[in-house]
């Protein structure tokens, strides 16, 4: 595929590939249409340097009698006048079209049109002829018709039809079309206005490489292209390149720019002889073209042109205000769902009620029929969905797969292969990460619409290779050609996506609002708790001056009045003392948990062993010597502050020697293990054990899983440890089965010496 010398090079001065339409330089081919007779000026010299190669058939003058002579000498005086103070306004666009009845000093057939432009160093002058009827006040009067007309459509659909059918009847084309580019540029025809024998186009598609993106550029650039007959042989640029600096002329911005032969192919396998196409730009992007057809050859006059420019124009205002106008009343309608999503939301701080569990959805939003919910590391769905596995599948590619935070398509296979398998619920997918780690997204789907799409000729075949020499051609066939679009949804437009994104801002602030609530909700109960403290320190404390009273007169009535008294009255005197203890037991224990979160603590560096055996040695000696006591040695140092400690320690080992009283030999031992973080001490015991389901519960104030008449004792022990393990920022667990001693361990952080 490395030469295309075709016919096609004698058009370009520099030797070009036709391979690929994309890198045809139209701009700098060497003729022109002929039509138009067009001269290169130098701006310095006014000196003639290139001529096409009819200026005899427009001019009168053959090319070699034009060339090098000066324009000066050739054009009338007041004609040299405006073309100056153009040049040195640097303005053309205000003097074109110049009216020209003279050249060379003779009177000419017929009047022509001179539209002059400055390329680089050289002004580009092109002849082309006059339309006496264009400024006749029918024509005028027409044309203002034409323009009240478009200006009062009901509708942009109605703007195109009117548009349309004005500009036929205006220019006299046998077919005027409006012609509206997709995304990547493949045209489909939103409005006709026909001759009755055409058959229509309304409504089909033409391939992106039907106007390649350099053509598309120079539309963009010059707004209208005429092409006047495709069938007449162009007329050639003389010379072909600058003599002296050997460049070709650029003629990016003439009127009569010659034809590139791919596209004079293109339009004689169409059977069109004659056509213009006017841009219409929306936001500095092509959005469309006017695009008429005629069938013999045609030139619609220069005003003329500029006429459909300007409502091409009309075109473009319209299209940019219904867009405002579409995009605000829809905006305004996201905007109420949103705010009532924000409002369920904030109810109860809960992103999940207020999105999916209330009268207002996620679906409300955008129209999607299915969406999901990743939150907290649950995944909630709403409507049509895939199946949880997948979701979660989707979610995966989309961490690895996606840059940005918003991801939206609608055709989730083209990205995603394995999104086919759930195309009949989510070919369109738009989706919204909410927070990274851990990951947490919404992602609402649409589901695939299968459509027919109406192509103008096999989009495939739009350009082929043919012959030897592999040359590029256009398709020959322009009959309908139907394609079935399938696994595409329809697509989530500008509004969809900015409401999701703002949704994201309202569910941050949600989240956050929630946290401060909970903060402060979590300081309110830590006052309560610090009240609640104070209250049951002095209520022990208050407790314990009455009970001791009880106390002394419960002993004076057993000394001094036992004998007075009947069995039963002794037994009476009996539980009153024996309730007195157990009450005693009750308020130093509760007086000892409260105590403990009352003071800071002073950390100090202790060595567990010496500790353990001042706890031990406190205990009775009746009680010691039952049990086989045992202390692993060494021991690491541990980090506590010592009255709590020893507490921990006291209630501990007083539980083992408890629970493990009815064993024929009670074995106790202690021990502490440390990591180089932290120091962990165990008291274990061959006692009665526990079911591990209680593992956790024994911690709570009165938890007791055994009866008071088999074991005595209050529920505040372990209670004080976990508090005391807690305040050391610790922590403390049990390993044990029911009828199989239990340990106790008890974590302790090494750290610095503070205060915590
Ligand atoms: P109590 O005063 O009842 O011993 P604790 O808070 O110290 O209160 O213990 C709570 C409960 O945990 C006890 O009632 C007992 O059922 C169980 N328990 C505590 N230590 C042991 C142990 N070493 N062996 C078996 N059960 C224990």
């Amino acid at each position: 595929m490395n030469n295309a010398s075709n016919g096609a090079n004698r058009f370009y001065t520099v030797n070009y590939d036709l391979n690929n339409c994309d890198q045809e330089p139209i701009h700098i081919i060497r003729v022109v249409q002929s039509y138009a007779c067009l001269l290169g000026v130098d701006v310095q010299s006014f000196s003639i340097i290139h001529v096409s190669d009819n200026s005899q058939q427009i001019l009168g003058l053959p090319h070699e009698e034009v060339l090098s002579q000066n324009l000066a000498d050739l054009l009338h005086p007041e004609i040299m006048e405006q073309i100056r103070s153009g040049l040195q306004e640097n303005d053309f666009l205000s003097i074109n079209p110049i009216i020209i009845k003279s050249f060379g000093g003779h009177i000419l057939d017929t009047t022509y049109h001179l539209i002059a432009h400055l390329q680089d160093q050289t002004m580009i002058l092109e002849f082309e002829q006059r339309d006496p009827l264009v400024s006749s006040s029918r024509f005028l009067q027409r044309s203002d018709r034409a323009v009240q007309k478009i200006q009062s459509a009901r509708d942009v659909n109605n703007l195109f039809h009117e548009t349309a059918s004005e500009i036929k009847v205006l220019t006299g084309y046998d077919r005027v079309m409006i012609y509206q580019f997709d995304e990547e540029y493949n045209g489909i025809v939103i409005a006709e206005a026909k001759e009755d024998h055409l058959s229509p186009y309304y409504q089909l598609r033409y391939p992106a490489s039907d106007i390649p993106r350099q053509a598309r550029a120079l539309f963009l650039r010059n707004q209208v292209r005429i092409i006047v007959d495709a069938q007449s042989e162009p007329a050639q640029i003389i010379p072909a390149v600058h003599p002296e600096t050997g460049t070709p002329l650029d003629q990016t911005d003439s009127v009569a720019r010659g034809v590139s032969p791919i596209h004079i192919e293109y339009l004689n396998n169409m059977g069109v002889r004659a056509s213009m196409s006017v841009a219409i730009v929306k936001e500095n992007k092509l959005w469309g073209l006017i695009a008429c057809h005629h069938y013999q050859p045609k030139l619609v006059d220069y005003r003329v042109r500029n006429m459909i420019k300007f409502l091409s124009r009309i075109i473009s205002g319209h299209l940019a205000l219904q867009e405002a106008h579409d995009f605000r009343e829809q905006g305004l309608q996201t905007n109420i769902v949103r705010s009532h999503l924000l409002e369920q939301m904030s109810r109860n701080w809960s992103v999940l009620e207020g999105l999916m569990q209330n009268k207002f959805t996620l679906l409300d939003l955008n129209q999607a029929s299915g969406a999901a919910l990743l939150l907290d590391g649950r995944l909630h769905t709403i409507g049509e969905c895939p199946s949880e596995e997948k979701i979660m599948e989707l979610i995966d590619w989309l961490e690895n797969n996606t840059d940005s935070s918003v991801f939206e398509t609608n055709e989730l296979s083209a990205h995603w292969p394995a999104g086919l398998e759930i195309k009949d619920v989510a070919s369109g997918l738009l989706s919204l990460q909410i927070a990274h780690t851990p990951p947490e997204y919404i992602l609402w789907f649409r589901p695939e619409i299968i459509q027919t799409v109406n192509w103008g000729g096999n989009p495939e075949k739009a350009v082929t290779f043919s012959g030897e020499q592999m040359r590029l051609s256009p398709r020959k066939s322009f009959d309908i050609w139907k394609e079935q679009v399938q696994n595409t949804a329809k697509p989530w437009d500008r509004n969809d996506i900015n409401s999701a994104i703002a949704l994201r801002n309202d569910i941050k602030e949600i989240i956050i609002e929630k946290y401060q609530e909970i903060r402060k909700l979590n300081q309110n109960l830590l006052e309560a708790y610090k009240d609640l403290e104070s209250f049951s320190y002095s209520v022990s404390h208050d407790l314990r001056m009455p009970l001791r009273t009880i106390e002394g007169f419960s002993q004076i009535l057993e000394e001094d009045y036992k004998d007075k008294l009947d069995d039963y009255g002794q037994q009476v005197i009996q539980t009153i003392s024996s309730s007195i203890g157990k009450m005693n037991g009750f308020i130093n224990d509760l007086l000892a948990l409260s105590k403990i979160s009352l003071n800071d603590l002073i950390i100090n560096k202790l060595n567990p062993a010496s500790q353990i055996e001042q706890v031990w040695n406190s205990f009775p000696e009746a009680e010691r010597q039952r049990v086989q006591f045992q202390l692993k040695d060494p021991m690491p140092p541990v980090y506590a502050e010592v009255t709590s400690l020893r507490q921990l320690l006291s209630n501990l080992l007083s539980n083992a020697i408890k629970y493990s009283r009815h064993q024929e030999i009670p074995m106790i031992e202690v021990g502490a293990d440390s990591d180089g973080k932290s120091t962990v001490i165990y008291v274990r015991d061959n006692g009665i054990g526990m079911d591990p389901k209680h593992h956790q519960r024994i911690f709570d104030v009165f938890s007791r899983l055994v009866s008071d008449k088999d074991y005595e004792g209050t529920g505040v022990g372990l209670a004080i440890v976990k508090k005391v393990v807690d305040k050391h920022r610790g922590e403390v667990w049990v390993e044990s089965e029911k009828g199989g001693g239990s340990t106790f361990y008890c974590r302790f952080p090494i750290h610095e010496l503070e205060v915590l």
